[in-house]
């Protein structure tokens, strides 16, 4: 299980999980949450680096979802490599890794989700159908493994942190929602585990898309507040790069509700594929 001494141990089993969670919380740890599907990367390194400074045990889970991926998705090809994973937490303090197996997570015969509406319908809710419904269900199911007292989520996935906080809220969940900033790289581009997918060629076009958020907040601070204006600019920087949009959002930061003059609050989303690899990216722009 251990490759070498100083990478965290890998726990499959639940009983194992909890054994080592309640031993922690014995002790006065607080126990901070980090849920992964692996492919680690800065971004997710983030995540753990602040749980580690919060909490006397972080467990993080490796785990892909399969409810969260549509049929025509990628849940076969996601990339999957735990030595890898193992090698980069190794001295990040206080880590456990729970990494189970489908059948650990998903019973033979499960019959249950967590239904979610609100924040989750627009979207990556129209475009995913199911999506939300897959990961607010496996975000439900590790809570109850683990039951930490502060879980830890990037807001390179903005709506997902929405939908999380949500339900979180909704179900009354005794747990401490934390939203890290997103990670890129030196030239932009958000971090994820999605860009290994990319061609050098494709990786150099990507780049439209955290510069198409750059330049609606450049348009904004020259007095440009409509909506549609700053849209229709940052549709035709993606476009020349020969990305395919899904989406191209104005809107606001607590509901997702298009915003149509950029004088209050908002934030700008994307998703747009880059040959076939999808991507999101976002920040807030006002
Ligand atoms: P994933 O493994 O893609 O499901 O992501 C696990 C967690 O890492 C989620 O809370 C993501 O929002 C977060 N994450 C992924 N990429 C980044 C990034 N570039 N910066 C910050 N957090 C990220």
């Amino acid at each position: 299980m251990n490759p070498t001494p100083s990478t965290p141990q890998v726990i499959t089993h639940v009983a194992e999980l909890q054994r080592r969670v309640h031993a922690a919380r014995q002790v006065g740890r607080v126990v901070g949450l980090v849920p992964t599907m692996g492919a680690l990367h800065e971004g997710h390194l983030s995540l753990i680096d602040a749980s580690t400074a919060e909490c006397g045990l972080t467990v993080v889970t490796i785990f892909v979802n399969p409810t969260q991926f549509g049929p025509n998705e990628d849940f076969a090809a996601y990339p999957r490599d735990l030595q890898h994973d193992l090698s980069l937490l190794a001295g990040r303090g206080e880590v456990l890794v729970f990494a189970p197996d489908t059948a650990t997570v998903y019973g033979a015969r499960h019959a249950t989700s967590i239904e979610v509406v609100g924040p989750a319908l627009p979207l990556e809710g129209e475009f995913r159908p199911g999506h939300f419904r897959g990961v607010a269900t496996v975000v439900l199911k590790l809570f109850l493994l683990v039951r930490p007292d502060r879980a830890y989520f990037g807001r390179k996935d903005y709506q997902q942190t929405l939908v999380v906080r949500r339900m979180t809220d909704d179900l009354h969940l005794p747990i401490h929602i934390e939203v890290c900033p997103t990670v890129r790289e030196p030239d932009g581009l958000a971090m994820s585990s999605r860009n290994v997918y990319l061609s050098p060629e494709e990786r150099q076009r990507a780049l439209a898309i955290s510069q198409s958020l750059l330049m609606a907040k450049h348009l904004i601070a020259g007095g440009t507040l409509d909506a549609a204006t700053v849209t229709a600019r940052m549709r035709e920087r993606l476009t020349a790069a020969d990305l395919k949009i899904d989406y191209v959002a104005l809107a606001d930061p607590d509901t997702l509700e298009g915003v149509a003059t950029l004088d209050r609050p908002t934030v700008a989303l994307i998703a747009a594929r880059v040959g076939q690899t999808r991507l999101i990216d976002n920040e807030r722009i006002v």
